[in-house]
C-alpha cells in the first residue's frame, strides 16, 4: 500500500516533492482527505491542524519555485502523539486531567522536525498517559487497528500506529518506555524504533517513567525510520539526560548491507506460549539472514521473564512521582468545590475525576513501592534486577551484533480481549528490558496470520547493544529487503 500519490514512503515522497515532481500542497490536501473519510472508523487523531499545515505545504512549494534549498523532511507529513509537547492545538495525553492543556513550548522533538520541514497534521490518541498496550484506554475514545476494525491497534502510541499504516500521514512519531512504539508497530504492520536511551531529547514529552521513556519514529520503512532519528538526535541543553554525541547520519548508510552480521536468538524468546504463527515468522527471518550470509548465534537471556515485574516496580514508581505534580491546583483538571472541602479533599477528587483507572492503578502501585518499609523489598530489588538485566545484554552482545526475536506474542487481539491487567502486561515481555536496559530496538513487518479470513501483520523484533543504531537500522534493511515478498502480499482494510 502506498501513500495517497502512490509514494512508497516518506523518504520517496519527500524526494518526489524536491524534484518537482509531486507538490507538497497537493499530498496535504490528500492527506486531510484520508483523515475526514477514515477518522471516524479509526479515531487515530484527537486534533488535526488543517489550515495551518496547509499553509505550511504551500511555503515549501513556494521555496522549492524560488529555487530555495529544501531541507530534509521538506513538505512531508508527521503526526504526533499526544504526550509531546506542541504549541499548536492541545497535549492532553488522552486524559481528562490535561483535557484543555496548551503547552507554551514545543518538545525539541518536534522542533526539531520542523525545523528540517516535515508538516505536523495534528495529535495522535494514545493510552492515557502512556500506560497501557491497546490503545482502549484513551479519554477521547479507542483508537481501531486499520487491518481489522474489531481489533486494537496495540499501544500505547495506538493513534500514531494506526495514522502510519493507514495513509494518514508520511510518519508518526510516538514514545515507548516498555515497548509503546514497537508493539502498535508490530499490530499495524510499520515500522517502530525505540532509540537508545539519550539518542532523543525528552525536552516535551510528558513524563511517565523518566529512566525509561524515549521518542522514536513510526514509519512505513527502516529508512524513514533512519532519517527521522537523524533529524532528532543529538544533544540538547534542556535534557541533561541526552548522551553528548552529534546527530545520527544513517539516512545515507541504512542501504549497505552488513558483512559477516551475527544474529542471537534468544531461546527464551520462542516461547510456546507465543503464537505459532509469530514463531514461524520469526523462524523465517531467521532463514532470510542465513541465505544473506548472516550467522545464526544461539543466546541465553534466562531474565527475559523478569522484565515484566521489574518494570511493573520501576515504571509505577516513577509515574507515581511524575504524576504527584497533576493537583488540580498548579496543573490539571480541577475538581469544582463543595462546602466544607479543605485542600486534601480538593486534591483527591480533582486527581479521582482527572486520572483513569489504568493510571490511578499506576499511582497507587509506585506510591505503595516507594513508601517506606518497602521500598527495600521492591524498588531497590527492581533497581538490582535492573543492572543483571543489562549485564545480561551486554553478554549476549559480545556474541552477536543483533538479537532477534518477536516484538509481541501475538498478532492484534480484539477489543476487551486483555481485559485483565496482567494479561494486558504480558503483551510486553518482549519489549520491556530494552528500555530497561537503556539499548535500542525496533520492530518491523515480517508476515501475516490470518484470523477469520482477515490477515493481521506479525512484526519481528531487532535490538542491538546502546547506541549501535547504525548496526540495528543496516541489519532492519537487509530483513525488510529480503522479507518483501511476503510482507507486501497483503493491504490493510482501511487505507487512504
Ligand atoms: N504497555 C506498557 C505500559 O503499559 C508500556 C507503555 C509505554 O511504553 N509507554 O506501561
Amino acid at each position: 500500500m502506498t501513500l495517497p500519490g502512490g509514494h512508497a514512503d516518506l523518504t520517496a515522497l519527500r524526494d518526489a516533492i524536491a524534484s518537482g515532481t509531486a507538490r507538497a500542497e497537493e499530498a496535504c490536501a490528500a492527506t486531510f482527505a484520508g483523515i475526514k473519510a477514515h477518522g471516524a472508523a479509526l479515531n487515530a487523531y484527537h486534533e488535526t491542524f488543517e489550515e495551518d499545515a496547509l499553509a505550511r505545504a504551500r511555503a515549501v512549494d513556494a521555496d522549492r519555485a524560488a529555487g530555495k534549498p529544501l531541507p530534509p523532511l521538506a513538505g512531508v507529513t508527521i503526526a504526533v502523539k499526544d504526550n509531546i509537547c506542541t504549541v499548536r492545538g492541545h497535549t492532553t495525553c488522552s486524559s481528562r486531567m490535561l483535557g484543555n492543556y496548551r503547552s507554551p513550548f514545543d518538545a525539541t522533538a518536534v522542533e526539531r522536525l520542523e525545523r528540517a520541514g516535515a508538516v505536523v497534521v495534528g495529535k495522535t490518541n494514545l493510552d492515557e498517559f502512556a500506560m497501557g498496550s491497546s490503545g482502549e484506554h484513551c479519554r477521547w475514545g479507542r483508537v481501531a487497528n486499520p487491518w481489522d476494525t474489531g481489533r486494537v491497534p496495540g499501544g500505547s502510541s495506538a493513534g500514531s500506529a494506526a495514522a502510519v499504516a493507514a495513509g494518514l500521514c508520511a510518519a508518526a512519531i510516538g514514545s515507548d518506555t516498555g515497548g509503546s512504539i514497537r508493539q502498535p508497530a508490530a499490530f499495524c504492520g510499520i515500522v517502530g524504533l525505540k532509540p537508545t536511551y539519550g539518542r532523543i531529547s525528552r525536552w516535551g514529552l510528558v513524563a511517565f517513567g523518566s529512566s525509561l521513556d524515549q521518542i522514536g519514529p513510526m514509519t512505513r520503512s527502516v529508512r524513514d525510520a533512519a532519517l527521522l532519528l537523524d533529524c532528532m538526535s543529538g544533544t540538547d541543553d534542556r535534557d541533561s539526560t541526552v548522551a553528548d554525541r552529534p546527530p545520527t547520519s544513517l539516512a545515507a548508510c541504512v542501504e549497505r548491507p552488513l558483512d559477516g552480521l551475527r544474529v542471537g536468538m534468544p531461546r527464551q524468546y520462542m516461547s510456546d506460549a507465543n503464537d505459532p504463527e509469530v514463531n514461524e515468522a520469526v523462524a523465517a527471518c531467521a532463514d532470510a539472514y542465513r541465505a544473506m550470509g548472516a550467522t545464526i548465534v544461539d543466546v541465553d537471556l534466562p531474565l527475559t521473564d523478569v522484565g515484566i515485574s521489574t518494570y511493573y516496580v520501576i515504571a509505577p514508581a516513577e509515574a507515581s512521582s511524575n504524576l504527584a505534580r497533576y493537583d488540580g491546583i498548579r496543573y490539571g483538571h480541577r475538581a469544582a468545590m463543595r462546602p466544607g472541602d479543605d485542600l486534601a479533599a480538593l486534591y483527591a477528587r480533582s486527581r479521582a475525576e482527572g486520572f483513569g483507572p489504568e493510571v490511578q492503578r499506576r499511582i497507587m502501585l509506585g506510591t505503595y513501592m516507594l513508601s517506606s518499609g518497602y521500598y527495600d523489598a521492591f524498588y531497590k530489588r527492581a533497581l538490582q534486577a535492573r543492572r543483571r538485566i543489562k549485564e545480561e545484554f551486554d553478554r549476549a552482545f559480545a556474541a552477536c551484533d543483533v538479537l532477534l526475536g518477536p516484538t509481541a506474542p501475538t498478532p492484534a487481539f480484539a477489543f476487551g480481549a486483555n481485559d485483565d491487567p496482567l494479561a494486558m502486561y504480558m503483551c510486553d515481555v518482549y519489549t520491556v528490558n530494552t528500555n530497561i536496559a537503556g539499548i535500542c530496538g525496533l520492530s518491523l513487518p515480517a508476515g501475516f496470520a490470518s484470523r477469520g479470513g482477515k490477515a493481521l501483520p506479525i512484526g519481528v523484533q531487532l535490538q542491538a547493544n546502546a547506541f549501535e543504531e547504525e548496526r540495528l537500522l543496516r541489519a532492519a534493511r537487509m530483513l525488510e529487503r529480503a522479507m518483501a515478498p511476503r510482507t507486501s502480499a497483503n493491504a490493510p482494510a482501511v487505507h487512504a
